[in-house]
């Protein structure tokens, strides 16, 4: 059996370093599950940074660390202090991301941190090299590795890559900001499949290209003078069935075995049957919106004081990036508006926000999308935004109401949601309004969709698709040569 490379930035498991032990235990994140049912038809190894820094490990603690991650088919690429610092913290997360976001204001264009970008994309194919016995396949993920195609295609023509993108890619007058905007374009075009969360970010890639470059684009492909390269959106899916399955066992188990959020959120219905709970969960990101967020549910709280009473914004805000400045800042912020609105609006007995600054276990996340009523999800970019997705995969009795921005990819899959511009309160706040009013058999003919379609287009099927292009992708290129 031929074998497949799956490569990202980090690889999908949690090391814990020890004296004398090392654990390494498998992470369940949704790239991870995608990838699980891929690894069934084919025989594949996963190439990432394990997430410790080379310096911090003896070399016996390092051979221990890799042996242990063979067994989970992983392979470690080596960054140290200073590649985390400059590639990882800085080029990919201080340059790429704000400005695929968008937030061109935070970009930071530092040849340091460029050098180390190239430097470390050129260590994966390096470590890539090492391990290509066998395979002809290789599917490279994410922004932090864009010129990776391209330096793979250099020393293995022969082999087919696929990229996928997991985040925005913007408009060509955003996108041409970047001083490296051609070496980043040619990097991505050493694959011979692209894949987008959306045919809009798709279609924006493409205007680069051609606008950068000149060369020539058809529907899907672009002709490069020596190949062709095929362009495609592949909306990326949860793990429905996990989601909706412990949501439904939850709700079976006894009082004694039901998680806390879940006893305190019941506790509190039964002293305050008419509460809504607005469930809003995010990485503290300033992509995510949070801030327009709180000043829309302010808003809201302003104009329609008949609800004051009646609403409780569960606010879940997760630790993310806490070095970066713009991250700091947003944190300090958010602070100060969640204390303002309480200050102002709570009463002896209620606030209008639960905030919660951590991220919280699987079985708590499932209760409080299975509990609370509306979601509120209103970022100012998003490359597709998988809370959106697993908030309904959560509901049960088909009740629930989605509040979902624009900017977010999914929201292109998720038109039975109320549709917000994140930046428009007072349309925020009229939504808010609709999701406590809408009746019962609105929200479930609205989720009976919904559902279907998540359902049906699980992250399973999104890697399926996926490969099953890059497989054709691959016998078209054997055709012509
Ligand atoms: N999540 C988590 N623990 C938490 C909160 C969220 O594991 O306490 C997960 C959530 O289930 C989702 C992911 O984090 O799968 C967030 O993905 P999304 O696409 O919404 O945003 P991203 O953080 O990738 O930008």
């Amino acid at each position: 059996m031929k074998r497949f490379l799956i490569i990202s930035n980090r690889l999908p498991v949690q090391i814990a370093i020890s004296d004398d032990n090392i654990d390494v235990t498998p992470s369940v994140g949704g790239l991870a599950t995608g990838m699980q049912s891929v690894s069934k038809s084919f025989k594949s190894s996963w190439i990432g940074w394990s997430g410790v820094e080379a310096q911090n490990l003896s070399s016996e603690q390092q051979k221990k660390v890799d042996n242990a991650l063979a067994k989970e088919n992983c392979i470690d690429v080596n960054l140290t202090e200073e590649e985390v610092e400059l590639y990882y913290e800085g080029f990919s997360n201080k340059t790429i991301w704000p400005l695929f976001h968008y937030f061109s204001q935070f970009v930071e264009y530092e040849e340091d941190q460029w050098q180390a970008y190239k430097a470390v994309n050129q260590k994966f194919a390096d470590v890539i090299a090492e391990n290509m016995e066998g395979v002809d396949k290789i599917w490279v993920h994410d922004y932090h590795l864009l010129l990776l195609p391209q330096m793979i295609k250099e020393r293995f023509p022969e082999v087919t890559i696929g990229f996928f993108l997991h985040i925005p890619f913007p408009s060509y007058e955003v996108f041409r900001i970047l001083p490296w905007r051609n070496e980043i374009i040619n990097g991505m075009l050493g694959a011979d499949l692209l894949g987008f969360h959306t045919f809009d970010y798709e279609r924006h890639f493409m205007s680069s290209v051609r606008r950068l470059l000149g060369y020539d684009i058809q529907i899907n492909e672009i002709s490069l003078p020596r190949r062709i390269v095929k362009v495609d959106n592949f909306p990326m899916g949860i793990d429905y069935d996990k989601f909706h399955d412990a949501a439904i066992a939850s709700q079976k188990k006894s009082v004694r075995d039901k998680s806390e959020v879940r006893k305190e959120l019941e506790r509190y219905y039964l002293l305050y049957p008419e509460t809504k709970f607005i469930l809003s969960i995010d990485r503290l990101d300033y992509s995510k919106g949070l801030i327009n967020r709180l000043e829309a549910f302010e808003y809201f709280l302003q104009e329609y004081p008949e609800y004051r009473d009646k609403v409780t914004l569960v606010l879940l805000a997760v630790p993310s990036r806490v070095g970066v400045e713009q991250y700091q800042q947003m944190k300090s912020e958010v602070d100060e508006i969640v204390g303002r609105v309480n200050g102002k609006y709570s009463s002896i007995n209620r606030m209008p926000i639960w905030y919660f600054y951590r991220s919280l276990p699987f079985q708590n996340l499932v209760d409080l999308y299975n509990y609370c009523e509306i979601a509120l999800i209103t970022p100012i970019r998003d490359g597709m935004n998988l809370v959106a997705k697993e908030f309904i995969a959560s509901k049960t009795d088909g009740r629930g109401v989605l509040i979902l921005s624009e900017m977010a990819g999914a929201s292109k899959e998720m038109s039975e949601a109320l549709i917000i511009n994140p930046n428009d309160k007072a349309q925020i706040a009229a939504a808010i309004q609709t999701a406590i009013e809408m009746p019962d058999e609105e929200q479930i003919e609205r989720n009976t969709i919904l559902q279907k379609r998540l359902k049906r287009y699980n992250v399973e099927k999104w890697a399926n698709d996926f490969l099953n292009s890059l497989e054709k992708v691959k016998m078209s290129e054997e055709i012509y040569l």
